[in-house]
């Protein structure tokens, strides 16, 4: 077999692969342009980053990421619908002790997703996700690092009803809702996800690697680069830790062609 043959079975391989994914979630069809009305389907980040800045989206297979845009475009999951489809959720026994469903937030079109693990206490009690003193360490990063408005990326969790005393949620529970935030990724089709601590990582990338040794490496997630860094409740509790998240989040924004400052 030559060169050209092994590129094309790769290729095929690949296609069948996301395909398979898709149709896990339930997409039923995708939507192919016809080759005479061929235009862009892979849009400019949603960042309003100078154009000059911005570099094309690396190891993401322009295939995987052609065809992720085009079943976003023909409508079978939007954030709106996925959100339908949670509903009033029993589908694990988080929902006996939760107060309110915290779906997600954040620009649909986010060029960047942060994935937690799950609601606590505060955001138990507001819906919404990374609201108390982790979330506003994480809104430092996004607004005072990064230089970008938290309403700019999207944010949200594994699970989306907060486990008891804040522990870990445990496997069946992931396993319950992890195909909701599975959803939201593919509609929003992001340029980069960070995942933030043990639990996103090892569960979006089914990986039994601890953080420690994940972070600050570019991992992959369904062709869309994938950035694992500590939570940012185990920066409150570590601070001296805070030096690695910055390296990390600094290897995003180079990514993503932001700017970085010269000097911390
Ligand atoms: S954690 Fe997820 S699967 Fe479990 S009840 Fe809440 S929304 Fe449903």
């Amino acid at each position: 077999m030559n060169d050209l043959q092994k590129e094309f079975l790769d290729i095929v391989a690949e296609v069948r692969a996301h395909l398979e994914y898709q149709r896990a979630l339930g997409v039923k069809y995708v939507e192919i342009p016809p080759l005479d009305d061929q235009k862009p389907i892979i849009q400019p980040a949603a960042l309003s980053l100078p154009k000059e800045k911005a570099v094309a989206a690396p190891a993401a297979s322009p295939v995987v990421k052609e065809t992720a845009k085009t079943v976003e475009a023909g409508q079978p999951a939007t954030l709106e619908s996925i959100r339908e489809e949670i509903g009033d959720c029993t589908r694990c026994k988080l929902h006996k002790g939760r107060n309110s469903i915290v779906y997600g937030e954040g620009d649909p079109k986010a060029t960047i997703v942060f994935v937690g693990e799950g609601p606590g206490f505060e955001e138990d009690q507001q819906g919404r996700p990374f609201v108390g003193a982790a979330g506003q360490l994480l809104t430092d990063i996004i607004e005072k690092g990064m230089k970008i408005r938290r309403a700019e990326v999207y944010i949200c969790n594994i699970v989306k009803c907060r486990p008891p005393n804040n522990r870990n949620p445990e496997p069946d529970e992931v396993e319950a809702c992890i195909g909701f935030v599975k959803k939201q990724i593919v509609a929003i089709n992001p340029r980069v996800i960070v995942t933030l601590g043990n639990v996103p990582t090892q569960n979006l990338l089914g990986t039994k690697q601890g953080i420690t040794r994940m972070r600050g490496t570019w991992q992959e997630y369904n062709g869309i680069p994938v950035m694992p860094t500590f939570h940012p409740s185990y920066l409150l509790r570590s601070p001296g830790e805070k030096k690695w998240v910055w390296i990390d989040i600094k290897k995003v924004m180079e990514r993503l062609g932001i700017a970085v400052p010269a000097k911390e």
